[in-house]
């Protein structure tokens, strides 16, 4: 993780699997606005940079810059901005420095969409490429598939030129050190973060979504992040969600796509985020489980929304009128 647990994710997440809560007990789903920063604008105008977590102001930034610079496609803008987490070992859920699975082993998984044609691409399972999201452009541009997985994902990789590189920093291999000497080692359900950025530039939405998935997971777990639908989704008649959070539970209930189909019947972005997470909520508890779940909408009248299961989900938005800011997610109300 790139930030502290606050306590109140700790206390959450330790009660996974704990609680019995049927769905007939749920009640209903208000919003309740986080501590810190203000909430966006009801609405943005104009250019628009959207992104999970705090290091999304940074990945923003570049998005930003690229959006200005004249991308062929505002999708170029955002893995633009996905790759300075990539970078980045001080993020630890994605890219060099990211979390690696319970063998030592990074494995890596994006995606990128376009909403114009709805051309997308993806890798999942990764390893030893500095730029997963650079490559799931190219597997969106250069193939006619749309998810390469493993090996092949890397020959793929290797064919197109793409930067190699040890993706194992000497943080997370001590964090995995740490992690084996653990009597019991179930993967920490907390420790995962991913990237999700959200680019509107002229009505065309772009999308990228890259990360080291859920630290310490079985090789060849494949979460949410490339998969089409799951860990995102836009379409320019509809809108885009971008998802982070235990993918498992955006895979069951193909959540990002959900919630851009709730945006095409007419729902503004917090309203069919709001209703998706309800649903998602619903199911994990029928589970015996809690956990968390964050999913972030952007609609075509520029309406913003990031609403989580927890208290601690924060995103980032950049446009022309506010510069980069900041802003807590919204949790449903318990
Ligand atoms: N959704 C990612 C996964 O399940 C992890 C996260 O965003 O927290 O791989």
């Amino acid at each position: 993780m790139s930030r502290p647990l606050d306590p109140e994710r700790r206390r959450f997440l330790r009660g996974t699997g704990a609680a019995l809560l049927g769905a007939s007990a749920l009640p209903a789903c208000s919003l309740v606005t986080q501590r810190g920063n203000s909430s966006p604008p009801e609405r943005f105008e104009g250019r628009l940079v959207v992104s999970t977590w705090n290091f999304g102001m940074a990945a923003n930034a570049a998005a930003w810059s690229a959006l200005q610079s004249g991308v062929p496609h505002p999708v170029y803008a955002a893995a633009a901005g996905a790759r300075v987490p990539e970078a980045d070992p001080a993020v630890t859920s994605v890219g060099y420095g990211g979390s690696p699975n319970a063998k030592g082993v990074m494995e890596l998984d994006a995606c990128v969409m376009r909403g114009d044609n709805l051309a997308c691409g993806g890798v999942a399972g990764l390893r030893g490429f500095a730029h997963p999201v650079s490559v799931a452009l190219d597997v969106m541009d250069h193939t006619p598939h749309v998810l390469l997985v493993g090996e092949g994902a890397g020959e793929f990789a290797a064919s197109r030129g793409h930067e190699q590189r040890d993706l194992l920093s000497a943080e997370a291999a001590a964090r995995y050190a740490k992690w084996q000497t653990k009597q019991e080692r179930p993967a920490p359900i907390d420790d995962h973060d991913t990237i999700g950025l959200i680019t509107l530039d002229n009505g065309h939405f772009g999308m990228a979504v890259t990360t080291s998935g859920w630290a310490f997971k079985l090789p060849g777990r494949v979460g949410d992040s490339p998969i089409i639908g799951a860990g995102g989704y836009c379409d320019n008649e509809a809108g885009a969600c971008v998802a982070t959070g235990t993918g498992e539970e955006m895979i069951r209930h193909v959540a990002a796509f959900a919630v851009v189909e709730q945006m095409r019947n007419g729902l503004s972005a917090k309203q069919a985020a709001v209703a998706v997470l309800a649903r998602i909520r619903r199911n994990f508890r029928a589970r015996d489980m809690n956990t968390m779940v964050a999913l972030l909408a952007v609609d075509t009248s520029g309406g913003v929304a990031g609403v989580c299961t927890t208290k601690n989900f924060e995103f980032a938005v950049h446009d022309e009128d506010h510069g980069g800011v900041l802003h807590p997610g919204e949790h449903l109300a318990p």
